[in-house]
């Protein structure tokens, strides 16, 4: 038999590959064997770390970041008729949430320096249905929040953070989940440490909190570890309409041993973002990520921008790549311009957003990189962008 023809001939960079080790091979192996496998002790656990490492007070952990946004939504009141502003250029589940809320998502365009929602834009969106406002840390960069907050406290308006990519990054030296009143984090393997899936919302605020941990299990009024060590026959009601969006002790098993090593992957991602800077530098037409003054780059991506005067079509330069053996990513998407959302809402005008998402290209990057394999994505990128 021979091999298929698509097989590229050298070995395949990946855009991304989780950091786990035997550490997660145990911890997940004793919960199996402590019988306790669905949400229990060690999602318990795993929320008490996060919350000490965010120094926040209260982390509700659930299935995936998806669904610790569409809680947050039912915990800021959005609802039907609401309207709730975020960016475009995110991943589709931030403006999916909104949906899923009943609301209506108001696109707003982002800086094209940061990538992050432009704060001198927001107010122009805001209308008398709006209820909310979604930041996005996009690709590990926190977004500007203080003027965002700001607007936010004068209009009366929630602000729900979408941290996904960002778990460790800080602004004006403060952790991201302990800045907004409600964040919401991804645990996926494409974000700085996963779970498999796995999602949290930290806050401060005790009601919220309470709310969320009742929302994300049917919306039942005891969880079943609360019932397990009572000393009395416990039984639950249910309030409001809830959900399963729990995460299981097997997945926080192994995101209680990922977090140990969260600040060494932090560590060796910057340390080979910048020096994809020094090496991408050299390549004309070809741009490298740049971080505003309050707030370090976490590189959950490494993202590189092409000029078109200079470059190869973006999509061909892909193409290329890969038949290199190199994985690359399209930037971040344009929401707006997805089929479901041009048929539900029509056509919305977000140019610094359209140029952004046409122009970007993420280069691989994860901890077992190697700098080798680092000169090669190099040489490759390189090669491959002239046009
Ligand atoms: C990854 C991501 C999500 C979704 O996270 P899941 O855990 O996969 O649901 C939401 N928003 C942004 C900005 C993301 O990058």
């Amino acid at each position: 038999m021979t091999s298929p023809t698509t097989t590229p001939a050298v070995t395949q960079i990946p855009i991304t590959k989780p950091y786990l080790g035997e550490e997660e091979i145990a911890a997940v192996a004793e919960a199996i064997r402590s019988g306790w496998v669905a949400q229990g002790p060690m999602v318990a656990k795993f929320e008490r770390l996060l919350a000490e490492r965010l120094g926040v007070e209260h982390v509700v952990a659930t299935s995936n970041c998806t669904t610790s946004l569409h809680i947050a939504m039912i915990c800021a009141g959005v609802g039907a008729g609401d309207e709730v502003i975020v960016p475009s250029f995110t991943f589709i589940a931030t403006a999916n949430a909104v949906l899923y809320a009943g609301a209506r998502p108001v696109f707003v365009d982002i800086d094209p320096r940061t990538y992050n929602m432009d704060p001198t834009k927001v107010e122009a969106a805001i209308t008398p249905r709006t209820k909310a406002i979604v930041p996005v840390d996009q690709i590990g960069l926190a977004a500007e929040l203080d003027p965002i907050l700001e607007i936010a406290q004068r209009h009366g308006l929630r602000v729900i953070e979408d941290a996904a990519p960002a778990l460790g990054a800080t602004y004006r030296g403060r952790p991201i989940g302990s800045i907004s009143p409600v964040t919401c984090f991804s645990f996926h393997p494409r974000k700085s440490i996963t779970t498999g899936e796995g999602g949290a919302i930290t806050t401060n605020d005790a009601e919220i909190a309470a709310r969320a941990r009742v929302l994300r299990s049917h919306g039942a009024s005891v969880s079943d570890l609360a019932r397990h060590n009572a000393s009395h026959v416990t039984i639950e009601e249910y309030d409001e309409l809830g959900y399963n969006y729990r995460m299981s002790d097997i997945h926080a098993a192994l995101g209680t041993v990922q977090l140990t090593r969260l600040d060494e992957i932090l560590a060796k991602r910057q340390h080979m973002a910048e020096r994809y800077n020094r090496l991408i530098a050299q390549i004309p037409g070809v741009s490298t990520p740049s971080a505003p003054d309050y707030a370090p780059h976490t590189y959950q991506s490494y993202c590189v921008r092409l000029d078109p005067e200079q470059c190869a079509p973006r999509d061909e330069v892909m193409e290329r790549m890969l038949q290199l053996g190199i994985a690359t990513r399209r930037g971040v998407m344009a929401i707006h311009e997805e089929p479901y959302y041009v048929k539900r809402f029509g056509t919305v005008s977000l140019p610094v957003t359209e140029e952004a998402t046409r122009q970007t290209i993420l280069l691989p990057l994860f901890y077992e990189m190697t700098e080798e394999q680092q000169d090669r994505v190099v040489e490759a990128l390189h090669t491959t962008v002239r046009a």
